[in-house]
């Protein structure tokens, strides 16, 4: 089971940001509204992260820690419509078989807490009680050390931090009712506490996107039948060389989605010249149901259903903005 994980962990786990993106999205599954991420040495010396989620109960700590366990869906007609971050079940199997990982959890309700490490070919698991607050820890120890070709490719501690801060903000501007917590061998790098009303929010972009972002951006909201489109959009002309916060998000999961993209750029158009980069931070709700999301195991991309309705409603949307922008 050690080899076909690894494999799986190919897939999955490029680099230590790819290891937080998939544990933070596994503790926003359980719900948690606090998530507090210890980064050292880039993230191949630790990389530790605390929810106060559901919980992972005893008895389930095991089957967590096994390839293709997923308690988020139960059968093949859920995969038409996922809501979870997470399904297929093979994240922490994939991530504890390139690293030493630690699960310790304690769900609501339940007297203690527990801990479980999977280690070996065989990948046993061990389970022993431990101390724990309610909600989950994963801790990841030195990354890739029995896989030398992928430690290999790790950049310096500087690089790979940089991703998962990069990470931190996309995630904090899809999720502005979590508290998030970011450090880096022991100092604060940032803390986010949940923003809840209109004027925490614009603190928040203020925060990760800058000020000058924050002061000319215009916010938008805009929907065609069950398609809705909102977020903040930069005026053409505040729009700078150097690309700014350049954000979208498709129900609640960040994206790098060619379509998007490609409407974005095409509604700014002739209005910015070749030098001037768009600043957007875009939120695309689109029914579960028009959308596949089981296109990449990474999960960056989707596959929309209706591909020409949807790009054609995000240009008509922002061009209706931006021609209110210009005035
Ligand atoms: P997936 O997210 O695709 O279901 P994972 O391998 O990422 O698969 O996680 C396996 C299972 O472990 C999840 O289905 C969930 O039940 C449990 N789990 C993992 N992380 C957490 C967490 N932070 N809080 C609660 N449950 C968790
Ligand atoms: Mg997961």
């Amino acid at each position: 089971p050690q080899l076909a994980n690894q494999i799986a962990a190919g897939e999955v786990v490029e680099r230590p940001a790819s290891v937080v993106k998939e544990l933070i999205e596994n503790s926003l599954d359980a719900g948690a509204s606090q998530i507090d991420i210890d980064i050292e040495k880039g993230g191949s010396k630790l990389i530790r992260i605390r929810d106060n989620g559901s919980g992972i109960a005893e008895q389930e700590l095991v089957l967590a820690l096994s390839r293709h366990a997923t308690s988020k869906i139960s059968d093949l007609n859920d995969l038409e419509q996922i809501t979870s971050l997470g399904f297929r079940g093979e994240a922490l199997a994939s991530i504890s078989s390139v690293s030493r990982l630690t699960l310790t959890s304690k769900p609501p309700g339940q007297v203690a807490a527990w801990q479980a490490q999977a280690e070996g070919r065989d990948m046993a698991v061990t389970v022993k009680p431990a101390a724990h607050p309610e909600g989950t820890s994963i801790e990841v120890v030195d990354l890739f050390f029995n896989t030398p070709a992928r430690r290999k490719f790790l950049r310096t501690d500087k690089t790979e931090f940089t991703h998962i801060d990069e990470l931190i903000k996309r995630l904090a501007l899809s999720r502005f009712d979590v508290s998030w917590q970011l450090n880096h061998n022991g100092q604060s790098v940032r803390r986010l506490p949940r923003a809840t009303t209109e004027q925490a929010r614009m603190k928040r972009v203020a925060m990760l996107c800058g000020r000058a972002f924050a002061e000319q951006a215009a916010y938008i909201e805009n929907s065609y039948g069950a398609l809705k489109l909102s977020g903040w959009l930069l005026s053409p002309q505040a729009c700078q060389s150097q690309a700014g916060c350049q954000y979208s998000y498709v129900n609640g999961r960040m994206m790098r989605d060619k379509l998007l993209n490609h409407a974005i750029r095409q509604a700014y158009g002739e209005r910015i010249n070749a030098e001037q980069q768009p600043g957007f931070v875009l939120y695309l709700q689109i029914p579960a149901t028009e959308v596949d999301v089981n296109v990449h195991p990474a999960k960056h991309e989707v596959r929309f259903h209706q591909a020409r309705l949807v790009h054609d409603f995000v240009v008509s949307a922002l061009s209706d903005a931006l021609n209110q922008l210009t005035g």
